[in-house]
């Protein structure tokens, strides 16, 4: 989580304030005057209800998570999913014992998702949940570690250095775990129009050290899915060439739950030999609230035993593979719920109907000719969009703060190696940004186009504020 710092001068040198004693906050039983300190654990206890109100008064001030189009993450279940959540709110996933049928719906879960993503045999695939899918990416590539130190261990010195290949859009899970596990990152830098990996180059790059190759189904930066099959095709030609068999993992955190049903002829699961793991996010596309991810193996090959643990002092003898090991197990519930409310059919409108928003409302942004778009939400129900050429007066930055002032939370970030020239704006489609909200959207940055072509430049850069002001 993010690293904070202690109290500042500025936090510590904060008289106390009086409470108004006519609002929520004031608390006669604690004989409270003013307010409870900020950074030190106050003193005594207060009322519930006085806790409550100011809790919730600070996080008034959040954004709205639903005018959120920064994120993938779930923001919208139905209200029976939070009544069902809630009543699990103290259940721990890791006490698979004493909660036998939290983790016989996980199981179920898992199996759902084997059979969803064409295990070759269902009662041969393994997998786990997780907090989400940066877990399941750390579990992944510890397996794709941990099998090539177990192939090399006669072959190769132990100095050598095993690497991951990647393309430079993958999620910054991947280079996390290539830092914390100390694997050399290689990753592909994008080229021109191309904004994700390329299978000739991932092959290029393979060598007898390399632990697999991730490929993305939908890609964080654009939406784009990368080319899975052409990479394991590639891959298999490397093979053929040199005797190498490099493994290669689907961070699927958003596509997994989009391509089986709304491209159910794209060929990037299990059906492809070459794919040994595959990672989603149950709180993106899997439509649950924030924190669930899944992990599933092909077969016990690509998940070495030893990584596995087994305690006793729960009671049982469940085998685990997580990081953590208390986790909630309101998330997993919500999973299955929604598995079972919705089914493929049910899957496939919400999939579509998300699919439909973001074409359209991609369709309508290009239409204005202020803009560029990179993708178009064909893929993902995601799409990214620049400033079009000779557009001068703003920048995306402008656009991003400017919608903000309306409620919208939108994102403006440079692109990565070899385009870091290029700075995009992108919206996260989900469900429950509706058609409707979309036009309201649209309408919004329809109405501040005007004043955005009259500034005399880009006003967001640090260099043109300064001048920007003499105006
Ligand atoms: C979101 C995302 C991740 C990280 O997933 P979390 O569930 O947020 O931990 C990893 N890879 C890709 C491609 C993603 O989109």
């Amino acid at each position: 989580m993010t690293l904070h710092k202690g109290a500042s001068d500025r936090d510590r040198s904060r008289q106390p304030r009086p409470v108004n004693p006519f609002y929520g906050e004031a608390d006669p039983v604690a004989g409270m005057e003013t307010s409870p300190p900020r950074d030190t654990l106050p003193e005594g206890p207060v009322s519930p209800h006085t806790a409550y109100q100011f809790v919730h008064d600070e996080l008034m001030l959040d954004g709205n998570s639903r005018l959120n189009l920064a994120t993938f993450v779930t923001t919208w279940m139905e209200p029976q999913a939070g009544v069902l959540m809630s009543e699990c709110q103290d259940k721990n996933m890791i006490d698979k014992d004493e909660y036998p049928r939290t983790a016989e719906l996980e199981r179920r879960c898992v199996a759902m998702l084997a059979d969803l993503w064409h295990a070759p045999d269902p009662s041969a695939t393994i997998g786990c949940s997780t907090t989400g899918s940066s877990e399941a990416c750390m579990l992944a590539g510890m397996a794709l570690k941990r099998r090539w130190s177990r192939r090399n261990a006669d072959r190769y010195p132990a100095t050598a250095r095993p690497n991951l290949v990647m393309g430079a859009n993958v999620q910054v899970c991947w280079e996390k775990f290539c830092t914390f596990w100390e694997v050399e990152t290689r990753q592909v830098p994008m080229e021109g129009d191309r904004f994700h990996l390329d299978a000739a180059c991932a092959a290029a790059l393979c060598d007898e050290n390399t632990i697999g190759v991730v490929a993305v189904l939908g890609s964080t930066f654009d939406g784009s899915y990368e080319p899975v099959a052409e990479i394991c095709a590639a891959l298999d030609a490397l093979q053929e060439r040199t005797g190498l068999d490099v493994p290669v993992h689907v961070d699927g955190a958003s596509g997994a739950m989009i391509a089986p049903f709304l491209d159910p002829d794209l060929v990037w699961d299990f059906r492809l030999p070459r794919v040994a793991s595959i990672n989603t996010s149950g709180h993106k596309y899997g439509l649950v609230y924030p924190g669930v991810g899944w992990a599933l193996w092909r077969d016990q090959d690509a998940l070495p035993e030893e990584l596995v643990f087994r305690v006793n002092y729960l009671g049982g003898d469940m085998p685990t593979f997580a990081l953590n090991f208390s986790r909630p197990g309101a998330q997993v519930a919500a999973q299955y719920y929604t598995f079972l409310r919705l089914g493929r059919e049910g899957y496939r409108a919400v999939q579509q109907a998300t699919r439909d928003v973001a074409r359209s409302l991609a369709e309508q942004i290009g239409a204005l000719g202020d803009f560029r778009l990179l993708t178009h939400g064909d893929q993902l129900p995601v799409f990214a969009f620049t400033t079009a050429d000779g557009v001068t007066a703003f920048d995306v930055f402008d656009v991003s703060r400017r919608m903000k002032e309306r409620g919208w939370l939108l994102p403006a970030y440079t692109f990565p190696p070899h385009r870091e020239d290029l700075s995009v704006l992108r919206i996260v489609c989900r469900n429950g940004f509706s058609e409707d909200l979309a036009d309201l959207f649209l309408t919004d940055l329809e109405s501040l186009l005007p004043e955005l072509r009259q500034q005399p430049c880009p006003l967001d850069r640090p260099e043109n504020v300064a001048t920007a002001f003499h105006h």
